[in-house]
């Protein structure tokens, strides 16, 4: 009988310290939820400041992995960066190459630009002959394919966490909006490097691109908001209105389109 009572006290006293314990564990889980903090902290620093709900930008859809992507890609104002891209099959329609110099000449796809694009490069090219600049264009849109193919070039060559801080992921690159293009001189044998914003080219392109509805879109000193480098020589389609703000101020897309 004293058995007993111990084997049963025994029992309930198991009962009721896991009871305790799975209580504790709910708390453990449960608690942090209420107030969203588990949410937050999983969320990555860079996508808390992700404007999405901006309607300038509009809404975005997200893949099973997490991924953002962009619901309106024909907006002169599409903000694309590394928590947003394109979607695969998206492709501008009526491409077209501007009538600026180019150092090759095979007409292939990255000569191209959106016809909106083209009309402003041919006036910001005219403007800057006539000051005696000799500009010229590398590299306008970039599929998402050709992406794809850079991509896992570089993955191949040097490792994909290499690969993922030098090259964008597919779909991630402004290129495929035909809104940007890459552009340099003659001075630096036509390359895409920094010290392009060096040169008197350069520093005229800085200058007045705003005037003819581009913004230098990866400035000095902003790659915590931008995801990356200086790059002088990327130019960015918004139309005149918002690249005279955004330059005035000294902002990048991120920072002007938060503003709202
Ligand atoms: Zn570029």
């Amino acid at each position: 009988m004293n058995k007993k009572i111990f084997i049963i006290g025994l029992l309930l006293l198991m009962i009721s310290y896991s009871g305790i314990k799975i209580f504790a564990i709910d708390n453990l889980i449960f608690q942090p939820n209420l107030n969203g903090s588990i949410e937050n902290d999983h969320i990555p620093p860079q996508q808390k400041n992700d404007p999405s709900n901006n309607p300038i930008i509009g809404p975005i859809k997200r893949t099973k992995a997490g991924k953002a992507i962009i619901t309106q890609p024909t907006s002169k104002l599409v903000l694309v960066n590394k928590n947003r891209a394109l979607p695969a099959d998206f492709r501008p329609t009526n491409l077209t190459i501007p009538n600026i110099p180019f150092p090759f000449e095979e007409n292939v796809p990255k000569k191209q630009v959106r016809p909106i694009v083209a009309q402003a490069l041919e006036k910001l090219f005219t403007q800057a002959k006539q000051e005696n600049i000799k500009l010229a264009g590398i590299s306008g849109y970039r599929s998402y394919q050709r992406q794809k193919n850079i991509f896992n070039y570089n993955v191949r060559r040097k490792g994909k966490k290499e690969a993922n801080k030098t090259s964008a992921q597919p779909g991630e690159s402004e290129h495929q909006t035909g809104l940007a293009i890459d552009v340099s001189s003659p001075k630096i044998n036509y390359q895409l490097i920094e010290k392009f914003g060096e040169t008197k080219a350069g520093k005229w392109l800085a200058n007045n691109a705003s005037k003819y509805g581009f913004i230098i879109r990866y400035p000095k000193a902003k790659k915590r908001i931008t995801g990356y480098q200086y790059e002088p020589w990327h130019l960015r389609y918004v139309g005149r209105k918002h690249a005279l703000k955004i330059s005035s101020n000294n902002l990048t897309l991120e920072q002007y389109l938060q503003q709202g």
